[in-house]
């Protein structure tokens, strides 16, 4: 038992976030503005691609991806379902079907072979989510793909993550939309980005996340020169991102390898110290290509999940779900009862120990002794 309660996922926050923060409330201008830009280029930068688009959510980037990809009413959005609803609900929002398809055994996400067996004539787009920061194999997926079905990916546990090539997960000529939500490897508390390719989809993101507003106006008020009375161009969202949580962003970004390098060392402690013990990792754990901002673990058939969670948060082992499967819940279930085999079987078995770059040697000891006791080894 440990005497104090460690959190699930606690962001890692110094004093040079607090600097960066202090700066731009001195500077008087919180909204969005120059911070934004300066983060958005060093995310493009740091990802290899032409454009990152900062929004208020890793949902609303979503919502926007399928938007900008043409998504709309009757349309079907292939989605896994062990994952976060804004998967499911970016395509709710725009009145298309959210369809949900089974996932490997190994990596806990989703296959091409899964895929194709959910294509109809009205699939528009396939949303892979990079469970926990295993990097989904979107090549592959493209491959089996009729050409005008769109690929966005739910990359909000990827930040950090590679492809197979090597190139970060980001890159992939896709809309990859990220989140900066409290918990997530770059934490700004709320926000997120799309990274992309294309300049005329850029701008229109830029366009739709501020009310449709032209790109430029939004220096409105404090460019003496650029007075402009913005011409609304298409019905748009207020769904922008602010300077203070930029401002944290950058500080975040820069220190990626140290928090990379915490994540890495927990997972190969968990690994070394649970391992042989009936708990499946998932594959790829220990590998640079992933993320590590989950680590779930599946117990075997015999253990019962919910009481080992209940015994660890008893014991202030901060434990959780990710998640409970959309396709079984009625708001999504559109009425036929689906089974998705490998879904259902991971999703009552499924348990995400404790992980954060603010996590001490100590914690990471704590985790695995706390959970051999409650197996009883
Ligand atoms: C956190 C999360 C989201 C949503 O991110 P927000 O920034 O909170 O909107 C979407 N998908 C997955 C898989 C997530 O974990």
């Amino acid at each position: 038992m440990r005497n104090t309660y460690l959190p699930f996922g606690k962001p890692n926050f110094g004093p040079e976030e607090e600097a960066a923060v202090l700066r731009v409330l001195r500077s008087g201008w919180i909204g969005m503005g120059p911070e934004t830009l300066k983060f958005e280029e060093e995310l493009a930068d740091h990802l290899q691609v032409p454009h990152v688009v900062t929004v208020s959510s890793c949902t609303a980037a979503l919502f926007l991806s399928l938007l900008v990809s043409g998504v709309g009413q009757g349309d079907e959005v292939i989605v896994p379902s062990l994952t976060w609803c804004s998967t499911a609900n970016a395509a709710l929002y725009l009145g298309a079907k959210p369809v949900f398809c089974d996932l490997d055994p190994q990596t806990f996400c989703v296959t091409p072979q899964e895929i194709l067996a959910k294509i109809t004539p009205r699939t528009k787009a396939v949303i892979p989510v990079h469970y926990g920061g295993y990097p989904v194999d979107v090549e592959e997926i493209r491959k089996v793909l009729p050409r005008e079905v769109v690929i966005v990916e739910d990359a909000a546990h990827a930040f950090g993550s590679r492809y197979f090539d090597g190139k970060r997960v980001g890159a992939s000529g896709n809309l990859v939309c990220f989140s900066f939500y409290a918990n997530k490897n770059l934490s700004t508390g709320e926000g997120g980005a799309i990274a992309l390719f294309g300049q005329t989809e850029a701008d229109r993101l830029r366009s739709l996340r501020q009310h449709g507003m032209p790109t430029h106006a939004w220096n409105r008020f404090v460019n003496p020169k650029g007075m402009v009375v913005p011409s609304i161009c298409e019905v748009g969202y207020k769904m922008n991102y602010t300077d203070l949580q930029a401002a944290l962003g950058r500080v975040q970004l820069a220190r990626q390898p140290e928090f990379s390098q915490i994540r890495l060392g927990i997972a190969r402690e968990y690994l070394s110290g649970l391992s042989e013990m009936g708990i499946q990792f998932q594959s790829g754990l220990d590998r640079s290509f992933h993320a590590r901002h989950l680590i779930p673990v599946v117990f075997e058939e015999k253990h019962d999940r919910d009481a080992i969670l209940g015994s660890l948060r008893e014991r202030n082992i901060g434990a959780s779900i990710h998640y409970a499967p959309l396709h079984r819940m009625p708001i999504y279930g559109h009425g036929d009862p689906l089974s998705l085999p490998q879904t259902d079987r991971i999703a009552t078995k499924i348990l995400t120990l404790p992980v954060s770059a603010s996590m001490s040697p100590d914690d990471t000891r704590d985790v695995v002794r706390n959970v051999r006791e409650v197996l009883g080894v």
